[in-house]
């Protein structure tokens, strides 16, 4: 089996095709970057419908198939930005209609928790899933992937994002706050809000830019404490998590899995605790097509049957029962 996916959630415009073992054949993209601000939702959409020819040729080339040989044809079906969800969602339904094959909404968040495990090996892991509109603890228990612990207002993708807006960055800042941090000497003290397993990164934010105003510190030491903070009230979180449930393997996975820093704290924690700890490969952990076709053929071999096409904005992770494992 052969799946395409099509990932358009957000700043992403992602087709992956994959085949039935799990190999990545393309994983094509195209990122809707900014000088300066944030992603203007309708802007972002509009990317993606006039990349999608582009790099939908690609991928069928860097996969060295046709279209003849696509067996499904799977989506992101939330959650996400409605404007873009619903370019991926327009382009899979004729897709699939136009190929005659099966066509599969997958969840997004879900997506990105199952390519982790395909490519760790992991087969019940705590993942900690971070990215920009998303910042979540979860585990499986009783057919879903539950909640252990969430934000209670911005992913911390967002939060990176949002912070180096303020400092001068555009879109996205992660990279950047990324290489900064490691130059940073001095730590600045910031709130530091978990309430239990949630955490919460809008009055952190609040705080960083008012201290960018004073233009009393430097940038590195700004990136270096953002960083510090925010990645130590994630890795407790986890920490606690995996204190609490009996597991003993630590995924990372998400946009925000490409940092270094975050990596290293996870990677001591896991080893103080003696669990093992994998985090997704640079390719698959921003958003991506090849997560969604993975995903697709993981559900279309456990007989799914698609009830509605309709986007889903909010489309929680623990809404979802897990019917292919
Ligand atoms: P996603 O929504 O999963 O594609 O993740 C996108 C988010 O990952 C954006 O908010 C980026 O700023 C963030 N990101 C990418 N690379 C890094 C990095 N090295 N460090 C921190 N955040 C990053
Ligand atoms: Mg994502």
């Amino acid at each position: 089996m052969i799946g395409l996916g099509i990932e358009s959630t957000a700043h992403t415009l992602g087709i992956g095709i994959v085949n039935e073992k799990g190999k990545v054949l393309a994983n094509e993209k195209s990122n809707f970057t900014t000088e300066k601000g944030g992603i203007h939702p309708s802007k972002a959409a509009q990317h993606h419908v006039l990349m999608y020819q582009f790099v939908l040729d690609r991928a069928l080339k860097t996969a060295k198939i046709k279209p003849k040989d696509i067996d499904i044809v799977a989506f992101a079906q939330g959650p996400g930005l409605g404007a873009c969800l619903r370019v991926g969602a327009v382009a899979a339904r004729s897709l699939a209609s136009l190929l005659k094959v099966p066509l599969i909404g997958v969840n997004h968040c879900i997506a990105h928790i199952e390519i982790g495990k395909l490519t760790s090996g992991f087969k019940d892991p705590i993942t900690l899933y971070v990215s920009g509109a998303n910042t979540q603890i979860l585990a499986l228990a009783s057919g879903r992937y539950r909640v252990f612990g969430e934000t209670l207002d911005i992913g911390v993708g967002n939060f990176i994002d949002v912070i180096g807006r303020s400092m001068g960055m555009g879109f996205p800042a992660g990279p950047t706050i990324d290489k900064l941090a490691k130059k940073g000497k001095n730590y600045i003290e910031l709130p530091y809000t978990i309430k239990g397993m949630d955490f919460a990164f809008s009055g952190i934010q609040t705080k960083i830019n008012q201290l960018v105003q004073t233009g009393k510190h430097k940038t590195e030491d700004l990136c270096f404490s953002a960083q510090e903070t925010v990645f130590a009230e994630l890795t407790e979180a986890t920490e606690r998590a995996i204190a609490h449930i009996n597991k003993n393997e630590i995924l990372l996975t998400g946009g925000v899995a490409a940092n270094s820093r975050l990596q290293e704290m996870l990677k001591i924690m896991s080893k103080e605790r003696g669990v093992k700890f994998a985090v997704v490969p640079m390719a698959l952990a921003g958003d991506n097509g090849a997560m969604i076709a993975w995903q697709g053929i993981l559900e279309q071999k456990a007989n799914y049957k698609m009830k509605d096409t309709a986007i889903n904005q909010h489309w929680r992770t623990d809404d979802v029962d897990v019917t292919w494992l």
